[in-house]
């Protein structure tokens, strides 16, 4: 399979300038890059939930799961578990999984179950034509708030931190050469993968003027040291002027969940000895 392959012939109706096509073609780039180092494709799972970043499960070429608003972790978490020789791509938006499957997210998290979780964050919800979202700023004016909201946004990268995901980091769809690193490095880290993406939404919060001048790259940041990746994540808290940092905040090792669920069911001795393992690795 070749990289043109891997994309469908679905018609695409994203809107001209869209980040959502930064996203596919990075992640179609990145799939051709593991293809060819002998990674089998038929062995990739790609999971969506809904909103405009769903379609992506129609347009790229690899097995993939349509959910509903908001499941796109239980049902990635299911086939992981189903099949653990499988790898599971969740492709999710800001309002899908920072609202309604936000306990998801930070359950899988907390679980360090192995998934790569890429969140289309425009900060808006599109297909349903402007609304805000979790991460929409304070006084940003939609459908559903004419007069501007009166929320501050959450600040995702700080809360997966918190949550124990095991490799967090953020991009943005004007760099598509780290944001091609940073899929690579989430799809390759064997935990619970967490990559925010800053996405334009060129219809309806068409936000390049404010983060492109503002973004930086983590460079000589030590991605081991949780303290120092908390500092990071709160130093934008996705409202204010301050500089906004893309890269790897986090990356540490941990036992994976699905690691200690084969073998005979909950309560036996088997299922013990595998809680017992675990407890003991994480000291
Ligand atoms: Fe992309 Fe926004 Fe158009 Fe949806 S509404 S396709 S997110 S530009």
């Amino acid at each position: 399979m070749t990289p043109r392959q891997l994309i469908t012939d679905a018609k695409n109706t994203w809107c001209p300038g869209c980040g959502n096509f930064t996203i596919q073609h990075t992640l179609k780039n990145v799939l051709a890059d593991l293809e060819r180092e002998g990674t089998l494709l038929d062995n990739v799972v790609l999971v969506s939930g809904i909103g405009c970043h769903a379609k992506i499960a129609d347009y790229l070429n690899i097995n993939s799961f349509y959910t509903l608003h908001g499941r796109t972790i239980p049902v990635a978490t299911g086939i992981r578990l189903a099949n653990p020789g499988l790898s599971v791509i969740c492709c999710c938006g800001d309002g899908d999984c920072y609202a309604e499957g936000l306990d998801h997210l930070l359950f899988a998290a907390k679980r360090n179950i192995d998934l790569t979780v890429i969140v289309h964050n425009n900060r808006v919800y599109g297909l349903t034509t402007g609304q805000y979202t979790p991460t929409s700023p304070l006084g940003f004016k939609g459908k559903s708030t004419p007069r501007g909201t009166l929320e501050n946004p959450l600040n995702p990268v700080e809360l997966m931190l918190a949550a124990g995901a095991t490799y967090v980091a953020r991009g943005y769809t004007k760099k598509m050469d780290q944001l091609r690193t940073l899929f690579r490095e989430g799809i390759s880290h064997r935990g619970f993968a967490f990559i925010d993406v800053l996405q334009i939404c060129a219809t309806f919060f068409p936000a390049a003027d404010y983060y492109t001048p503002r973004v930086y790259d983590l460079n000589g940041h030590d991605p081991s040291r949780f303290e120092d990746a908390c500092m990071k994540a709160r130093e934008w808290d996705y409202t204010t002027d301050a500089p906004i940092a893309l890269g790897t905040f986090y990356r540490r090792q941990s036992p994976v969940f699905e690691a200690h669920t084969k073998g005979p069911g909950p309560g036996t001795a088997g299922r013990d000895k595998a809680v017992r393992e675990l407890l003991e690795k994480r000291g």
